[in-house]
């Protein structure tokens, strides 16, 4: 079994036997734990859809979670057995090796990163933090963006000339530093957000992950949008399904280049879709904006809780509710607007601004 499909299947059953044993819109603790670890970023990805509340890397970081909190969470929640951290960009955060290695002590931690801060000596920092098992405890895997040729990634991640340069010598620096410790983990995944724009430099891309060794690769459908997240499950700024995605993408074209990424190979990297469980004719249903989310299932409100990095907790891009602040992830998790949004999924399924999320099923 490939580990995407393990890792699928291991959320998908917690979520399902969460989901049928109460109506009332409990779930059992969540498995997984996101941390957007920080606004800041040093991109500024024309895709981007964090970009309302994006800020410089030169920001403060005073309006971030500190590190003791975000371990407090953490520990509030023994069930939560990955815990992942992304951002804006989380290296940027100066305490973020020291916070992979703590959480990491007792469970597996995974980092998503543009990775164009990935140094030799960050390199062997997390290489020092590997997991030695896929279920163990430790650094499990680092997912690093590129998205397509130097120059088309450049373009696409705005303007700044050498991101792709950046991003693939970080990559490359990790993979020496593992070789080197002669270890297998942590396993190195690399990040597509696919568009008109680099749809043809996806070839060209698998080349590239395969010659360096490369784990994963991810080819993530484009998301047409964050919505509202403090709107307490209210209002959300997407409007259905009837637009395209990406005017630019060529259906035939897509079809094409996808089926031969995703062909099964002996070697090379294991390569999805995000979201795990879609299907070419998903894809291209999605860009073409005829994918309807409201025929879809979605398990993720009742396995993974997410915090932003001011500390609100949120269940998925359309619903946050509660500060970390004022209560516990466990109050958070089971209280009565996460109650009443669960709720609202299983007497009316799913709605119309889930288009894009990672988490369709
Ligand atoms: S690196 Fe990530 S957070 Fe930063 S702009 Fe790009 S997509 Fe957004
Ligand atoms: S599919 Fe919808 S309900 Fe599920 S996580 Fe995504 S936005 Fe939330």
């Amino acid at each position: 079994m490939r580990r995407t499909d393990l890792y699928r299947a291991l959320l998908g059953a917690h979520g399902r036997i969460g989901r049928g044993l109460f109506r009332d819109g409990r779930a059992l603790p969540p498995v997984q734990l996101f941390f957007e670890a920080t606004a800041r970023c040093d991109q500024a990805c024309r895709f981007c859809f964090y970009r309302g509340e994006l800020q410089g890397p030169e920001e403060t970081a005073a309006a971030e979670l500190p590190a003791e909190a975000i371990l407090g969470i953490v520990s509030a929640l023994p069930s939560a057995r990955l815990v992942s951290f992304s951002g804006g960009e989380p290296l940027l955060r100066r305490d973020m090796l020291e916070l992979l290695g703590r959480v990491g002590a007792d469970r597996g931690v995974s980092l998503e990163t543009n990775g164009g801060r990935i140094d030799a000596d960050t390199a062997r920092g997390l290489a020092s933090l590997a997991a030695r098992a896929l279920v163990g405890p430790g650094l499990l895997g680092v997912d690093i963006s590129l998205h397509g040729r130097p120059q088309t990634h450049d373009w696409l991640v705005r303007g700044r000339a050498g991101a792709f340069t950046r991003a693939a010598a970080g990559l490359e620096a990790l993979l020496e530093a593992r070789r080197a410790a002669g270890q297998r983990f942590p396993l190195v995944t690399v990040k597509i957000v696919l568009t008109a724009t680099n749809l043809e430099d996806l070839p060209w891309l698998l080349a590239w992950a395969r010659q360096r060794g490369v784990d994963h690769l991810a080819i993530k459908l484009l998301d047409p949008g964050r919505t509202a997240l403090s709107l307490q499950g209210g209002q959300s700024p997407l409007r259905g399904t009837g637009r395209r995605l990406d005017p630019g993408m060529d259906g035939a074209r897509l079809r094409e280049l996808l089926a031969e990424a995703l062909e099964p190979r002996r070697t090379g990297p294991e390569v999805f879709m995000i979201p795990l469980g879609a299907s070419i004719d998903d894809a291209v249903a999605h860009y073409q904006g005829r994918l309807d989310p409201r025929s879809r299932d979605c398990l993720n409100p009742w396995s993974r809780l997410s915090v932003l990095p001011s500390g609100e907790y949120y269940l998925c891009k359309i619903f946050g509710a509660g500060r970390a602040a004022e209560m516990s992830p466990l109050q958070a998790w089971n209280s009565e607007p996460f109650r009443a949004f669960r709720r609202g999924l299983l007497e009316r399924g799913l709605p119309a601004d889930c288009v894009g999320c990672c988490y369709l099923e």
